[in-house]
């Protein structure tokens, strides 16, 4: 199956020698280091810290960032073939705290950070030194997010930071998070980025979240309680945070469609070796008109949303304006995935069901991805907007 992804993914003109390079290596650490180990790290609702500095040596945590703070300096379609072969691994979860680590919390301290940023949060992340996390959402608050409640008060040289924050990805053990504050009044133009040390005063993780799937990753609900970090910790401008997230978002959306949609790929690939290999009525699956037409009408539609992930990428890595098409991609990508995973569930009949089938934990999994980086419904939203239908 590996070669048949590799062939699959060759036949673009955008991928050449060097990007099947990365994904080769990539794909081989999944296979070989991640994959045997998906049941513990499951059960265990973590995998262990050393993944992240394995990741920092394959060069993925930085791929778009100068060579000056660690990066490969290379391009979007180089994160593409990243984020295509992390499924490779079978844990949603660990792809998921990778993709915060590498395409979330992270690249906006590269956009808009200065060198002290640079230097002591993007470089030690990109190495795999410390571990990231974006704290956006919040109790009361999550695709709201111009309404967000954490405040900063500036005080003398330092920001005093209260409030909490949920469902936060790599919450447990982060050593930083790209955090979302209030510093300004009501609204999108109060809201402020700052790079927040989890060691700081006053800062503790309430309560680490059990989930219906993902188990690998763990996410935390945290407690701000007058948390002095220095007002030199603030990335841009303040109360500019609204537009800084919205921006960051877009790279977000799009490595989770990449994902989303790459895995489910693999799921339908896997679907189709069982189909061809289980029998019925004394023949394989297969054989059976409604199922291959089933099949490869799933394999069309992630055809289609691969096309769209790709004229997303290319806008992005062009530096155009990509918010329509990654909005389209993330909302065709999370429902599509969701669908065709559904869809493979059931073509595996009771085994689809069973634990020690990679399906039903692959059907967990995805869940996530109408939800998690702004539901399909806020996509729609978006794209109200953009086609000028609502203000
Ligand atoms: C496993 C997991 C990991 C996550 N990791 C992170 C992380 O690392 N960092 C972080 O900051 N956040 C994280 N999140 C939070 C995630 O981004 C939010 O859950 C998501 O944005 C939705 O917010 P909410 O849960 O508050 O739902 P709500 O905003 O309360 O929405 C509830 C429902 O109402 C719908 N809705 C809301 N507004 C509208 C509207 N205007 N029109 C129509 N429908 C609407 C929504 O689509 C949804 O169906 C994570 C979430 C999960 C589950």
């Amino acid at each position: 199956m590996a070669n048949q992804q590799s062939l699959r993914y060759r036949s673009y003109p955008q991928f050449g020698p060097e990007h099947d390079q990365l994904r080769r290596t990539v794909r081989d650490w999944c296979q070989n280091e991640l994959r045997p180990h998906a049941d513990e790290w499951e059960a265990a609702r973590l995998f262990p810290r050393e993944v992240f500095t394995q990741a920092a040596d394959l060069g993925i945590l930085g791929i778009r960032v100068a060579e000056k703070w660690g990066g490969q300096g290379l391009d979007w379609w180089y994160t593409t073939a990243y984020a295509e072969e992390m499924p490779a691994c079978g844990m949603a979860g660990l792809t998921m705290a990778l993709l915060v680590q590498s395409d979330m919390a992270t690249p906006v301290i590269d956009e808009i950070g200065n060198d002290y940023h640079r230097e002591n949060f993007l470089k030690p992340a990109i190495a795999g030194q410390a571990i990231a996390a974006l704290g956006i959402s919040e109790p009361d608050v999550g695709s709201d997010v111009a309404n967000l409640r954490t405040t900063a008060r500036k005080v003398g040289d330092d920001y005093v930071i209260n409030g909490s924050k949920t469902y936060i990805t790599n919450g447990t053990r982060a050593d930083f998070i790209t955090l979302g504050v209030r510093t300004g009044g009501d609204g999108f133009k109060g809201i402020s980025l700052v790079m927040f040390p989890t060691d700081t005063k006053g800062f503790k993780v309430g309560k680490k979240l059990e989930k219906l799937g993902n188990h690998s990753s763990d996410t935390a609900e945290l407690v701000f309680e007058d948390c002095k970090i220095p007002a030199k910790n603030l990335l841009g401008h303040e109360n500019a945070g609204f537009y800084y997230i919205m921006r960051n978002f877009q790279g977000e959306r799009l490595v989770g469609a990449i994902g989303s949609v790459a895995g489910a790929q693999r799921v339908l690939d896997e679907t189709i070796a069982f189909c061809q290999d289980r029998n019925a009525f004394g023949r394989p699956l297969v054989g059976f008109q409604t199922v291959r037409h089933q099949i490869v009408q799933l394999e069309a539609e992630l055809e289609a949303a691969r096309q769209l992930n790709y004229r997303a990428v290319d806008l992005l890595n062009r530096k155009q304006d990509a918010t329509r098409e990654i909005t389209m991609a993330k909302l065709i990508g999370g429902e599509l995935a969701n669908k065709v995973v559904d869809r493979c569930l059931q073509l595996h009949g009771g085994a689809g069901y069973m634990a020690e089938y990679d399906i039903s934990r692959a059907w967990r999994d995805t869940r996530l991805i109408t939800i998690g980086g702004g539901t399909s419904e806020i996509m729609r939203e978006i794209l109200s907007k953009v086609q000028g239908l609502s203000k």
